[in-house]
């Protein structure tokens, strides 16, 4: 743990999430309201926060951004159920395991109104739904929070290979990138609007991990982000560690789709996560009536972060997320 995080004794005191106090020691499941649906039902969204009876940094595991990706959901859930053995040393485990109920109830990536919550940072009170949901989490939840790990799967058929995203240039967060110990990592420029781009302006740590397709759990994605989240843990000393071996990690620069030359029937031949050498037969796509079959190529050397599993593509469409070195 650095000095920083040592000194936050004090602060850390004051650990106040949706208008409560949390003492040292407590568990608490406090919720966050945003709106009702048309049914009247009230939304409520739960807020576990564990705090330990030490003070340390507080750590937010966030997922459910978007309402289908369910991986992240489970990893959360499997960090909530190993505190029941292994209870915090210090600092504070803030864990929202579905922040978008909405689109989760209909399983669905937006908010009910069509918008994608994670483009509406930092909100506004009296805005849209997403935009107060944005602004409820900025102003209630994020003050208390020193660092926090996004969880996200590929939308649709995108089955991501899983790999933590950064904020080039944020060498706090690339840090704990390398903690979480992913086989790669990618240094992604900024998107306006995001929650990563709202705790970046605030100078807060972020990382975003990618992980499996949205409406699937996928074992690999969901244990991949539970080491990583534990790995972070044990470092920021919330509690003793380390508990496993460090992989190491390979860096990525920037990243590029390679889209489909034809319309057709897709066949992947690289295997999600290989390392390809430029010019490289990645897959295939053919016309069903046998008559052509166009090679999909590498354009850069790179490692393949995404495959898209859809078993018919259009012209144009992306197939293969190339990470470049
Ligand atoms: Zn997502």
């Amino acid at each position: 743990m650095s000095t920083k995080e040592g000194s936050r004794g004090d602060v850390c005191t004051l650990v106040r999430i949706l208008g409560e106090s949390v003492r040292p020691g407590e568990t608490r499941t406090l919720d966050l309201q945003v709106a009702r649906l048309y049914t009247r039902t009230r939304v409520e969204i739960p807020v576990v926060v564990h705090r330990a009876p030490l003070d340390g940094p507080v750590l937010m595991v966030l997922a459910g951004v978007h309402g289908d990706e369910v991986n992240g959901i489970d990893s959360t859930r499997r960090i909530l159920t190993d505190l029941a053995e292994r209870p915090l040393e210090r600092g504070t485990l803030v864990a929202i395991p579905i922040l978008n109920v909405f689109g989760f109830l209909a399983m669905q990536r937006e908010l009910p109104d069509g918008r994608d919550l994670n483009r509406f940072f930092p909100g506004a009170p009296n805005g849209s739904l997403a935009s107060r949901l944005a602004h409820a989490l900025v102003t209630e939840v994020l003050p208390a929070v020193d660092v926090v790990i996004d969880l996200h799967s590929g939308a649709d058929q995108r089955y991501n290979h899983p790999h933590v995203r950064f904020t080039e240039g944020d060498e706090g967060s690339w840090a704990i990138a390398q903690v979480f110990d992913p086989p790669l990592v990618l240094r992604a420029p900024i998107r306006e609007k995001s929650i990563r781009s709202h705790l970046n302006h605030l100078g807060k740590r972020y990382i975003l991990f990618e992980g499996g397709k949205a409406r699937s759990l996928d074992e690999d994605a969901v244990r991949e982000a539970h080491r990583g989240i534990t790995r972070v843990m044990e470092h920021l000393g919330l509690w003793n560690g380390p508990s496993d071996h460090t992989r190491g990690t390979s860096l990525l620069t920037s990243s590029k789709w390679v889209r489909a030359p034809m319309a057709g029937l897709f066949h992947p031949v690289m295997e999600n996560g290989s390392k390809v050498d430029k010019g490289m037969v990645l897959g295939l796509v053919s016309d069903p009536y046998g008559e052509s079959v166009r090679q999909v190529r590498a354009p850069l050397e790179g490692h393949i972060i995404c495959v898209n599993t859809s078993p018919v593509v259009n012209h144009g469409d992306a197939l293969f997320h190339l990470g470049l070195p």
